[in-house]
C-alpha cells in the first residue's frame, strides 16, 4: 500500500501498513514474538544505535507487529507517524514527556475521562508538571489560562462520560495563535467518527484498549503525531529543537523534520521510559482495527434507539448522549461528527445512589465492569468505582453524578438491550 492515503477508510483499516510477510508470504501480519533482532554486521549495529539507520535493534524501541500497527493508525488519523504504548495512561505520559519539563503545564479540558483527571491532576506532579483545568466551551478561559509556561492544551474529542462533544477547530484557533500544540484524546471518537488533526490538532492520543481493540482483550495506546508543528519556531520545546545529551547532541527537530516527534517518542521516551506495546496486544488491536467502521456504525445506531427509549421512560431523569435532539450539544455534533456521536452516554435514574446500583446489579446483558469500547454493552455507576477519587463538584463537571450510569452500548440486538434495561429498572425503581 505505497500510496495509501488515496483508498477510503473502510480499506485502509484492513491494509494500511501491512504486506505479505517478505520472509513466508504469510496473508495475516505475523506475531514477531521476539525480544532482539540480529544485526548484518557490527556497523549496520552502530548505525542504528546512532539513528542513522532506521531498522529492529530490540523490542522495547520497535518491533514488526507493533510497527504495522503504528502505521495503520498514523494513516487512519492522518498523522505522519505513531508510538505505541502499554495503555492509554502511558500514552498521555508519553505524549506530554518531549513537551513537558519541570514547572511547565499543560492546559486540560475538565470534562475528561476519571483516571486522566486524577493523572493529571495528581501523579504528574511527581514530574514536577501540573495541569489547569478549565471549561473548553469557554474559550475565553482557556486563552486566559495559557501563560509563558504552558506547553499544551489537552482534551478530548467525544469525552467520555458525560455526552459532551468538543469543537477541536475552536481550540486549535487558539492554540495555534498560543504557538503550542493540542492534543487530542480520540478514544471514544476513534478516527472512524473523528479526525482531529484534520481539524487542527497536533498530537491525537488512544487508549487502544477500548473501541480499537473492539472486544476487550487487551490493553494499549498511541500517539500519533500529525508532523505539522514547529518544534523550532520558539525556545519552549529544547527536547526537539535543542541538542539531545543522550544522542551526541543530536537535534530531532533538525534531524528528523516532520517526524521528530515520532523518533523522540521512541529513541528517547521508549528506550528510557519503557512504556511498550506487546506484539501480542498489537495483533489483538490489530484484528479489531480490521473492522472497525463497521463496529461503530452499529455502536452509534444501538445507542441511539437505546438512548431515544430511555428519554421517554419515566423512570429516567435525563440522557445525555449528543446524538439526541434534547442535547445542548445536538448542533455541535450534526456539524463536526456527522456519522455519529458513538456508543458511550450516560443517564440519570430517578431513585438515586440507590437505584443506580439496584439496576447495574439487575441487568443481564449489560455487564458491570469499568471498561467501554467493547462488543458487548457494559454499564458501570461511575459516582462508587471510575470517578470514585474525584471530590463531589470534580464528579458534577464531569458529569458523573451519584444519580449518574454510564453505559458502553455494545453491537447486540438493540430491542433486546431495552427489554433487559426494562427489567432491571423495574427492579430497581419498583
Ligand atoms: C480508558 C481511557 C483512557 C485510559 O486508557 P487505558 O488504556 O485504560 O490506560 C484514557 N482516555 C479515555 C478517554 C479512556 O476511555
Amino acid at each position: 500500500m505505497t500510496d495509501a492515503p488515496s483508498y477510503g477508510f473502510d480499506t485502509l483499516q484492513i491494509h494500511a501498513g501491512a504486506k505479505p510477510d517478505p520472509a513466508t508470504g504469510a496473508r495475516q501480519t505475523p506475531i514477531y514474538q521476539t525480544t532482539a533482532y540480529v544485526f548484518r554486521d557490527a556497523e549496520h549495529a552502530a548505525a542504528l544505535f546512532n539513528l542513522q539507520e532506521v531498522g529492529f535493534i530490540y523490542s522495547r524501541l520497535t518491533n514488526p507487529t507493533v510497527a504495522v500497527l503504528q502505521e495503520r493508525l498514523a494513516t487512519l488519523e492522518g498523522g505522519v507517524g505513531a508510538v505505541c504504548c502499554s495503555s492509554g495512561h502511558a500514552a498521555q505520559i508519553m505524549a506530554l514527556f518531549p513537551l513537558m519539563g519541570p514547572g511547565c503545564n499543560v492546559v486540560a479540558s475538565t470534562r475528561l475521562y476519571g483516571g486522566t483527571v486524577t493523572q493529571f491532576s495528581q501523579t504528574i506532579k511527581r514530574f514536577g508538571w501540573s495541569a489547569k483545568f478549565v471549561d473548553t466551551d469557554d474559550l475565553d478561559a482557556v486563552k486566559a489560562a495559557i501563560d509563558e509556561n504552558t506547553r499544551a492544551v489537552f482534551c478530548e474529542s467525544i469525552a467520555n462520560p458525560g455526552g459532551y462533544v468538543t469543537d477541536i477547530r475552536a481550540l486549535a484557533d487558539i492554540t495555534d495563535g498560543a504557538g503550542i500544540p493540542l492534543i487530542v484524546d480520540n478514544t471514544s471518537a476513534t478516527p472512524y467518527l473523528c479526525n482531529p488533526i484534520a481539524q487542527g490538532a497536533t498530537l491525537v492520543v488512544h487508549s487502544t484498549t477500548k473501541y480499537l481493540t473492539g472486544n476487550g482483550t487487551v490493553t494499549g495506546g498511541c500517539v500519533i503525531d500529525s508532523g505539522k508543528f514547529d518544534w523550532s519556531a520558539n525556545d519552549k520545546f529544547p527536547s526537539l529543537s535543542a541538542q539531545e545529551p543522550a544522542y551526541h547532541g543530536l537535534k530531532f527537530h533538525e534531524t528528523f523534520g516532520p517526524l521528530a516527534y515520532t523518533f523522540h517518542g521512541i529513541a528517547i521516551g521508549l528506550r528510557d521510559l519503557g512504556m511498550t506495546m506487546n506484539p501480542q496486544a498489537a495483533h489483538y488491536t490489530l484484528m479489531g482495527v480490521e473492522t472497525l467502521s463497521l463496529r461503530m456504525q452499529r455502536h452509534c445506531e444501538n445507542a441511539r434507539k437505546v438512548a431515544d427509549w430511555l428519554e421517554k421512560d419515566d423512570r429516567i431523569d435525563y440522557v445525555t448522549y449528543a446524538g439526541l435532539p434534547s442535547s445542548p450539544y445536538y448542533e455541535r455534533a450534526q456539524a463536526c461528527y456527522p456519522k455519529g456521536t458513538g456508543g458511550l452516554f450516560t443517564f440519570a435514574v430517578k431513585g438515586g445512589y440507590e437505584a443506580c446500583v439496584k439496576l447495574v446489579d439487575s441487568l443481564e446483558i449489560f455487564s458491570h465492569v469499568a471498561n467501554l469500547g467493547d462488543t458487548r454493552s457494559l454499564i458501570i455507576h461511575s459516582a462508587s468505582t471510575t470517578h470514585r477519587q474525584l471530590t463531589p463538584e470534580q464528579q458534577e463537571a464531569a458529569g458523573a453524578g451519584p444519580n449518574v450510569v454510564r453505559v458502553s452500548i455494545g453491537i447486540e440486538d438493540a430491542d433486546d438491550l431495552i427489554r433487559d434495561l426494562d427489567q432491571a429498572l423495574a427492579k430497581a425503581c419498583g
